[in-house]
């Protein structure tokens, strides 16, 4: 018989969205992309091919019975381990997830494939579109983002602009500065033209916080990270700082949901703590017992430690 995947998780305090349910729609490192900063190491398989990656039954059957259990939920957030668009069945999802629920919805993407007419039909669905924007030449782009071939920063910008410019929701664009590859000046005004163009709700800029998968990717200050929102002008900002009270989860097993936590994306103690609702030393605990136990192991980005699945 074949093993069920866990495709619900968190709820996680998001830093943009406060308690966000995450719905994976992908294997871990699905993508189109292979960023040099990505939290979720190398991609293992990039493409552009759309595919029932997994069954949109399932999918729909975990989110029923965890929306059940759970409360402290601000959004239902498409994410996880991959690319979501990829996922062929996005617009059946999306509207499977309305039926559940009037929670709020929202996609986190690459923005990579909002050009194609059934992905950007799926994505009008959601209430909140989060794409990202990381280069404006063609080399920074490969560099950075290191997309499959078929894949052109004109294309990517065209189809958030086209995207943007149908959609009745909310599209808050991400910008994820990188020390030596995007984070010049004269790099950030030129970003700000074809964000212009794409003419979002938001720009929020990030910078590397978790640990990348190439270890060259460094992140800046954080005042040169303020300094360079401000270039961008009065919708711009750098991302907030999680709200200590924003998810909190309150059943099943812990380790389960640190495993799910972490496999998702390396984390500290205080993001177990946020997402567990429980203090600093309990989470500790958890994590260092996981540590012994073999089942997760650690490493320094910043002066931080993070958690990994080994
Ligand atoms: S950061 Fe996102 S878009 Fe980039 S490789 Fe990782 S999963 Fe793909």
């Amino acid at each position: 018989m074949r093993e069920r995947g866990v495709y619900i998780y968190g709820p996680v305090a998001s830093r943009r969205l406060g308690g966000s349910l995450g719905v994976d729609l992908v294997p871990r490192k699905v993508c189109d992309y292979d960023c040099i900063y990505c939290q979720l190491g190398r991609t293992t398989r990039r493409t552009v091919r759309r595919e029932a990656y997994v069954p949109a039954d399932e999918v729909l059957e975990q989110l029923e019975s965890r929306l059940e259990e759970e409360s402290g939920i601000d959004y239902i957030t498409l994410a996880g381990s991959g690319e979501p668009t990829l996922h062929s069945g996005l617009a059946e999802i999306i509207a499977g997830i309305r039926r559940l629920s009037a929670l709020p919805v929202a996609v986190i993407t690459n923005g990579s494939l909002l050009g194609d007419d059934d992905v950007a039909t799926a994505c009008a669905l959601a209430d909140l579109v989060i794409p990202s924007l990381d280069a404006a030449d063609e080399a920074t782009f490969q560099a950075v983002n290191r997309p499959c071939e078929d894949l052109s920063l004109e294309d990517v910008v065209g189809g958030m602009e086209s995207f943007r410019k149908g959609f009745h929701g909310e599209v808050w664009l991400e910008v994820m500065l990188v020390e030596g590859y995007n984070a010049r000046e004269d790099q950030v005004r030129r970003l700000g033209a074809l964000i212009e163009r794409i003419s979002p709700q938001k720009v929020q800029l990030n910078t590397v916080v978790r640990p990348p998968s190439d270890p060259d990717a460094k992140p800046l200050e954080e005042a040169e990270l303020a300094r360079l929102a401000a270039l961008l002008g009065a919708g711009a900002g750098a991302v907030p700082p999680v709200s200590r009270s924003s998810a909190v989860s309150s059943l099943g097993s812990r380790e389960q949901k640190v495993l799910h936590l972490v496999r998702r994306r390396p984390c500290t103690a205080d993001d177990v703590a946020r997402a567990l609702g429980i203090n600093y030393t309990e989470a500790m605990k958890l994590l260092v017992q996981m540590e012994v136990d073999g089942r997760l192991s650690s490493t320094v980005q910043e002066k931080k430690t993070f958690y990994i699945v080994p």
